[in-house]
This record gives C-alpha cells, structure tokens and sequence, in this order.
C-alpha cells in the first residue's frame, strides 16, 4: 500500500520525481550509463545543472544580479556560511524557533548577534514580530517557516538592511520576492529533492565584503564563479531536484503550489478547530502552511500514543510531533496530495468517534 507520508525531513517527492530518478539510475539521458557513474563534466551532467539553476531562476522569478547554487552541507552548514561571508561586526537575527536558534549559535563564532525579535518564551508558540531592526547590523537573518513548532511568516518583510532566510521548509510554497533579500538558503529534502544537497540563492554584489579570509569551500564566490562545479556537486539529488522543478513548472509553478498548499493546511486546520479532542499548538496568525502542529486536549492526552497506531492502520505515517512539542505534526509539504489530508482528516473523526 502507498503510505501517506507526513514526514517532515527528508519527506514526500512527488511520483514524476521518483520515476526519473529511478530511470535516470538504470540508464541516465540515453548514455548506456548510470547517474551514478557517470563524471560530473560530462555533457549530460553540466546540461542538468545548468537546467536546474535555470528553472530555480525562472519558478522563484529572480531577478539579474542574482546566482543559485547547489553545494553540500545542509543548511546547518549554511549557518555558519553566512556569517563567514556577510558578517563584519554585528548582526541581527529573528529567533523563531530550533533551526533560527542553532543559526544564531554559529553566527557568535564570527561577531556579535543581536536578537531582535524572539518567541522563546512561548515555546514558540507564534511568528515573532519584526521591528525596530537597528541599521547598524550587516544583515538581518529570519527562517521563514518553524518546521519543528509550525509557524511560517508569509510575507517577505521590508526591513532597513541587508536580508538572508532560512527557506529550508517552505522554498517553493509562495511566491518570493527574492530582490529583498541578498541570500535565500535552505536544505533541500523537504520541498526538492533527496537529501544531499543545499540551495541558495546569492545577490551576488553582497560578496567579497568582509576581511577576513574565508576557506575555499565556505565562500560562496567560488561556487558562484565555478557555476557550483568547484568540487564533485551532489549529482543524484541535483539530478531529483530537476525532475521536482519541472514538475513544478508542468503544474502551474509557485503560485499554483501557493493555493494548493492554502487548500491543504485549510482542509487539516479546519478539522482541528472542530474537533472536541484535537488542539493546534500556535496561534493562529502564525499558523504554517507546511507543517501542522497539534496535540490532544489534556483530557485525552493519553490516547496519543493510540491515535498514532490507529492512524497507521490508515496508511498514515509520520505524524508524531517533534519532541520539543509532542503529540502531532502533519508536514503538508507540495508533493503530499490532497487526498491524503483528507485520509488524516477522516481518520482523526473516526477516531474521535469511537
Ligand atoms: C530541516 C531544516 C534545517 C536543517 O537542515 P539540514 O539540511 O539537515 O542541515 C534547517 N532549517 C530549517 C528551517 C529546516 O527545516
């Protein structure tokens, strides 16, 4: 049976990405070989980076003076690559959540880091609100959506410096605009592709700003100026990325992902807001549309554990919370179809009923 995937990272990939992915490992474009052995110079490689960086720029509508590049490391590594490359003196940072909290750890190894605006003590129950950034920062950074508490800020907010976001888990659920920010990063295996490979979008004026030297592969000059073929890039996720793209593309790109995520996280908030037994864990102005948080009301709170098991009977897998939260969390992300929010909604009433 064809579970109904509610992971959160690595997570759901859409059929299209799956299949060609499959194909390109037993016989990559026609060569007799696979995408598993074949060199990263070869002409049909260099043909699917130039394409994904290609179609990256034209889905997310980026304008000029901007490059995409695909290195390895995850965005944890991007944590401290942003910093290395952007911060001089001091920066400010948005502390949101987990991902936002480890970001602001790595960004102290290179100067001073002013939180401007926290959840913290709310168990990040809501967005912070961003405001008052001081101008005397070399740039703000926000993670745009909380993977692991569910909340999202949906808007791309004006502020007076420079800005970089964390997009790990909601790149491709909007449109962004991307000429606000001077970089846009995020790991890649929640909305495109298997794990092994990060993005991030780069203004590429921002660079060579600081003094410091900055180690070969930590700077994002030489990916820009080597078109992320410095080193051996990770061909295989890369490869999938493509494949999401274009099925992306085929569907209508991100403003239609944008009304499909909308129906989804509608469809599941709906049913936790009528329900007598299940509760959403943030407030609702902050809700994400990606990754859907809730637990059992403290009179049910027991009957987690046999949700869990209930729902698996259904097919349903992966929404055990993150420990940090408990009970539930429903990760939406584009490749997971509406039908299987409504397998989750069924299932959460014919539990609720018996
Ligand atoms: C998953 C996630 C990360 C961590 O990504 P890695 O690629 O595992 O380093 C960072 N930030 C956010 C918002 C995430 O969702």
């Amino acid at each position: 049976m064809k579970k109904h995937n509610f992971y959160a990272g690595p997570s759901i990939m859409s059929q299209y990405t799956i299949d060609n992915t499959i194909e390109a490992i037993r016989d990559f474009a026609g060569t007799g070989l696979s995408i598993l052995e074949i060199s990263h110079r070869s002409k049909e490689f260099t043909a699917v980076m130039d394409e994904a960086q290609a179609l990256f720029k034209e889905l997310l509508d980026i304008p000029e003076g901007y490059e995409v590049v695909f290195v390895g490391g995850g965005a944890s590594m991007q944590f401290c690559m942003v910093p290395y490359n952007l911060l001089k003196t001091k920066a400010a940072y948005v502390d949101s959540g987990t991902w936002a909290h480890k970001a602001i750890k790595e960004a102290q190894f290179f100067g001073d880091v002013e939180v401007v605006a926290s959840s913290e003590e709310s168990n990040y129950k809501f967005y912070p609100k961003i405001e008052n950034v001081p101008t005397d920062v070399d740039y703000l950074h926000i993670t745009t959506n909380n993977t692991i508490y569910g909340t999202e800020l949906r808007v791309d907010p004006d502020v007076p410096v420079r800005l970089v976001a964390d997009m790990s888990s909601d790149i491709f659920s909007r449109p962004v605009d991307v000429s606000k920010y001077d970089i846009i990063y995020g790991g890649a295996q929640k909305n495109v592709s298997p794990a092994g490979v990060t993005f991030a979008i780069v203004k590429t004026d921002a660079l060579g700003k600081v003094e410091r030297p900055i180690p070969t592969m930590l700077n994002y000059e030489t990916h820009v100026k080597k078109g992320s073929m410095f080193n051996t890039p990770p061909v295989l996720p890369i490869f999938s990325a493509l494949q999401t793209l274009k099925w992306y593309k085929s569907l209508g790109g991100v403003k239609v992902l944008q009304q499909m995520g909308e129906e989804k996280a509608a469809v599941l908030y709906d049913a936790i807001d009528s329900s007598k037994m299940f509760v959403g864990t943030v407030s609702e102005e902050s809700r994400s549309i990606m990754n859907v948080c809730f637990v059992m009301k403290p009179e049910y709170k027991e009957l987690e554990k046999d949700f869990i098991d209930f729902a698996s009977t259904k097919g349903i897998v992966g929404i055990k919370g993150h420990r940090s939260v408990g009970g539930f969390r429903a990760s939406l992300y584009n490749a997971l179809p509406l039908e299987s929010v409504k397998v989750l909604v069924e299932a959460m009433k014919e539990f609720e009923n018996k």
